[in-house]
């Protein structure tokens, strides 16, 4: 079987090799998750809590190997690594403790005329099998919360992670197995999107899908997919509004942090900082020396603050974007260079043309943009203008400045005093408009990954 080449971004070096799956591959896995399907869904539910709490532990027993590992595939630095195997642990247990809570209610049938005479309920049944999709970026929590909600709910699973990284995965799936999980009921099945990814998509048994990766990929999913239900987390061009009224040093914070956390491969990383003109140089002041002071290198380095990006193809991308936004009119305020064939320093930009490709598609690379607006109905407007609609953040001291931006921006979520960087695990996340369809959030994924089905008792 051809296999695919597993690559570390910052050293070039081979780290692994993985079956390059085909469709016949998929086709295996669904024969074996129909069985895995069917001992999940007899499995009683206090097992597969047990389950998801022994492997949230587990994660967290073999935190180290597990994040040097992650360093190794992603380029990320050891302490964002470190963070996401905390995260992935804390995703599983909260899996495991809603999983106890997954329930439906009564019906008050006799609440109508023509349905008097009868009791009944609904209940949460499991889909079956569930395909999961998932990216390079944060290539175990975003996992986890596929794979978390969907066995908690009592669901087969087949995952396909990214071609870059699925050697995390598959030690996700191996401590899950090894915590009880039935042998059938995940199957990791490793490959390219467009051979493994797209036999999954297509798949007539697979009645539910999960992606989480680009827009240019997922939107054509639904076409591709046809009669299934489908859930797709995409990409964002996040906005942060900076009103006169904000506190500029915990602004800066923020920008540094959400605009540089992954060298800004995040699809809720602060691109667009939307500043009113009267703040503009003061927070230039308390931004610039913050970026300059980030040591980017290593990502090994217990000291390094930005790792790599993924490919050099990645890093061509960004240099072409940033020199065709200084071509076209924008400053370079820092930043703005390859610093190795898979590292770029962290820029900044200011008055960067609305229509320069870095303003309008998503950056994915560690690149901030400064752009005055006027009036907050201004701000607004600039923050809407976009394709996307997953995270935006608004900086202000003023409750009517937060309420308006809070009802009037487009998007999964509004941070008030925060940048839209900010996610927690347990709250419904998801995009609007071209950013995705349903909402993940460990709660949130497991109700779409079950069928309400009604018991009616006629009397
Ligand atoms: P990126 O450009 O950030 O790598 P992609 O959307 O290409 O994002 O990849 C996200 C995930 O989707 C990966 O697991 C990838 O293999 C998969 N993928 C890519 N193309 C397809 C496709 N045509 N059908 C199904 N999955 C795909």
């Amino acid at each position: 079987m051809d296999a695919i080449a597993v690559l570390n971004p910052y050293t070039g070096e081979e780290i692994g090799r993985v079956p390059r799956g085909t469709a016949r591959d998929v086709e295996r896995a669904v024969q074996a998750a129909r069985e895995g399907a069917r001992q999940m869904r007899a499995l009683p539910q206090h097992r597969r809590v047990a389950i998801l709490a022994a492997a949230a532990q587990r994660l967290t027993a073999e935190a180290e190997p597990l994040a040097h590992l992650l360093t190794a595939e992603t380029g990320k630095t050891i302490r964002e690594a470190r963070a996401e195997v905390a995260r992935a642990a804390t995703i599983l247990q909260l899996a495991s403790e809603e999983a106890r809570h997954l329930h439906g209610e009564t019906i008050p049938f006799d609440a109508l005329p023509a349905t008097e005479g009868r009791k009944g309920f609904y209940v949460r049944e499991p889909v079956g099998i569930v395909g999961a999709i998932t990216p390079w970026n944060v290539p175990l929590a975003l996992v986890a919360h596929k794979v978390g909600p969907a066995l908690g709910a009592g669901n087969a699973v087949i995952l396909k992670p990214a071609e870059q990284t699925p050697l995390i995965a598959l030690q996700l799936a191996r401590i899950l197995r090894e915590c009880g999980l039935p042998e059938q009921a995940l199957h990791v099945v490793t490959g390219y999107g467009e051979e493994a990814g797209d036999a999954l998509v297509t798949h007539p048994d697979v009645p539910f899908l999960t992606f989480t990766g680009s827009r240019e990929v997922g939107m054509q999913l639904p076409a591709r997919a046809g009669y299934k239900r489908i859930t797709l987390e995409l990409g964002g061009n996040s906005p942060v509004i900076i009103t006169p009224s904000a506190d500029l040093e915990q602004a800066a914070e923020g920008i540094v942090r959400g605009g540089f956390a992954v060298a800004g491969q995040l699809c809720i990383s602060v691109q667009r900082v939307l500043v009113q003109e009267s703040v503009v140089d003061a927070l230039i002041r308390e931004l610039l020396p913050r970026v300059r002071a980030l040591r980017v290198g290593d990502p090994r380095d217990e000291h390094t603050d930005m790792g790599t990006l993924i490919h050099r193809h990645a890093c061509d991308r960004v240099e072409r974007d940033v020199q065709e936004a200084m071509a076209a009119g924008a400053i370079l305020l820092t930043g703005g260079q390859r610093l190795g064939p898979t590292l770029y320093a962290p820029t900044v930009l200011q008055n960067v043309p609305r229509q320069a490709r870095i303003a309008v598609e998503e950056a994915f690379a560690p690149v901030v943009l400064l752009m005055p607006y006027t009036t907050l109905e201004d701000a607004i407007a600039l923050a809407n203008a976009t394709a996307y609609g997953l995270n935006a953040g608004i900086f202000t001291r003023d409750l009517e400045e937060a309420l308006t931006a809070a009802q009037e921006i487009v998007a999964g979520t509004v941070c008030v005093n925060d940048v839209p960087t900010f996610r927690s695990d347990l709250m419904p996340y998801g995009g609007r408009k071209q950013s995705g369809l349903g909402r993940e959030g460990v709660r949130f994924a497991m109700e779409e990954m079950t069928e309400l089905k009604v018991v009616s008792f006629r009397l």
